[in-house]
């Protein structure tokens, strides 16, 4: 396991044009808890609006994910 930082592609939601836009979230760990956090630096896709004040709504499936360890045709 790699001390994992690449962020998982989720649900945002965005505060500024309250829509849910597709982003990056951090599991993060805080007293003993595990939670999710958006990503810092990102930007809506809809509104352009900083992220960072925005919440994860969801992950995405696994399939979707970048570094997912899915099969791939050689
Ligand atoms: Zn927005």
């Amino acid at each position: 396991m790699s001390a994992v930082m690449d962020g998982l592609k989720a649900k945002i939601h965005c505060p500024m044009c309250t829509r849910t836009v597709e982003g990056l979230a951090l599991p993060e760990v805080r007293l003993g808890r595990s939670r999710l956090k958006v990503m810092p630096g990102q930007k809506c896709s809809r509104c352009h609006a900083s992220l960072d004040a925005g919440y994860v709504l969801e992950l995405l499936p696994d399939t979707d994910q970048p570094n997912s360890k899915g099969r791939r045709a050689a």
